[in-house]
C-alpha cells in the first residue's frame, strides 16, 4: 500500500527537521599562504544539533584543536564555511564559551574573580553575577575556594573552576579542547561524571576534543573519529547508551562494541595507541 505524505511526515523526527546549531559545511584549512600550503584540515563537513553532545576523538595532529578554533571564530577557515546558530562564524560568537586543556586562570585574582573575568571582558556588571558564581562554584564543590588563589587549587578543581567561568554567562555552545587531559585518571574520571551530568540538565550544545577514545563514548551522543594527514573525518559513529551514563557503562558490552570499533578504525588508518 503506497504511503500517504500524512504518514511520511509523521516519520520526522524533530532532530531531522530541526536546523543545526554548527554547521561545518566543506572546510579545508591550511596555516600556511602559498602553493606547497599542506592542508591541516581537508573537506570537513559536520552538523551539530542543539543540545548535541559531539565527541571529536583522533591521534595528536589530526587537527582536533584547528577545527575547534575555527569553529570559536580564532582562526579563519581557507575554504567553506561555518555557521553557528545561523550566522556565519567570522569572530567569536557571543553565545559560546570555551574550556582548554590549561585552564588559563590567572595566578593574581581570586578563584571567584577568575570567574568573572568573563563578565568583565563582556562588558557586563560583575554585580550582577557574582550569586551566579558562587552557586557555579558551591555546584563543583569550590564553596570553600571561592576566595583562595588558583595556586592554592589541585588539578581538577583548577579545571572544574575553569569551567564555571565558561558557564557564568550561560553559553548556548560549549567548546571543549582535551579539558581532562593534564588530569589523573582519577580526577579525569570524576569530571567526566560531572559534566556528563551538566550536559544533561542543561542540554547545552557540547563539543568535546579528546585523544581518549573511553571519555569519547562515555559522553557523546556521536563520536566523530578523524584521520591524519590531512586531517578529515574518518568517520561518525552515533552512541546509542542509555543516560544519565554512571561510570560501570564503560564494563558493559555495548561500550566495548563502540570502543573497538573505534579502536579497529584507527588500526585500520595506521594509528595505534591513540589511549
Ligand atoms: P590536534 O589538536 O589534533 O593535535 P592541531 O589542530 O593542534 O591538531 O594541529 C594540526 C596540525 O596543524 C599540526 O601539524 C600542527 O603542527 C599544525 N598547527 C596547529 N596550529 C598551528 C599554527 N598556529 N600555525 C601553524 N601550524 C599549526
Amino acid at each position: 500500500m503506497p504511503m500517504s505524505s500524512e504518514a511520511v511526515v509523521d516519520d520526522v523526527t524533530p532532530r531531522e527537521v530541526t536546523k543545526p546549531y554548527v554547521q561545518v559545511s566543506a572546510v579545508s584549512k591550511s596555516y600556511d599562504a602559498g602553493a606547497n600550503a599542506v592542508p591541516v584540515l581537508q573537506d570537513v563537513t559536520l552538523n551539530i544539533a542543539a543540545g548535541e553532545f559531539v565527541s571529536v576523538v583522533g591521534p595528536s595532529g589530526c587537527g582536533k584543536s584547528t577545527l575547534l578554533k575555527c569553529i570559536a571564530g580564532l582562526q579563519p577557515v581557507t575554504a567553506g564555511r561555518i555557521m553557528v546558530k545561523d550566522q556565519h562564524v567570522v569572530s567569536p560568537p557571543d553565545n559560546m564559551a570555551i574550556v582548554f586543556q590549561r585552564d588559563v586562570l590567572l595566578d593574581w585574582r581570586t578563584v571567584l574573580d577568575n570567574v568573572l573575568l568573563i563578565a568583565e571582558l563582556r562588558g557586563l556588571r560583575r554585580k550582577d553575577y557574582e550569586d551566579r558564581a558562587v552557586a557555579l562554584l558551591k555546584s563543583y564543590g569550590l564553596e570553600k575556594f571561592v576566595h583562595r588563589y588558583p595556586w592554592e587549587l589541585s588539578g581538577g578543581m583548577r579545571q572544574r573552576a575553569a569551567i564555571c567561568r565558561a558557564l557564568l554567562v550561560d553559553p548556548e555552545l560549549l567548546l571543549m579542547d582535551e579539558p581532562f587531559g593534564a588530569l589523573d585518571a582519577m580526577t579525569r574520571d570524576d569530571l567526566n561524571v560531572e559534566l556528563e551530568r551538566l550536559w544533561h540538565a542543561t542540554r547545552k550544545t557540547l563539543l568535546f576534543i579528546t585523544h581518549g577514545i573511553d571519555e569519547a563514548v562515555y559522553l557523546a551522543d556521536r563520536v566523530v573519529v578523524m584521520a591524519r594527514n590531512p586531517g578529515r573525518i574518518a568517520e561518525i559513529v552515533d552512541i546509542d547508551l542509555p543516560r544519565p551514563r554512571a561510570l560501570a557503562v564503560r564494563q558493559t558490552a555495548e561500550f566495548g562494541k563502540y570502543t573497538t570499533h573505534i579502536r579497529q578504525l584507527f588500526a585500520s588508518l595506521g594509528v595505534v595507541g591513540s589511549e
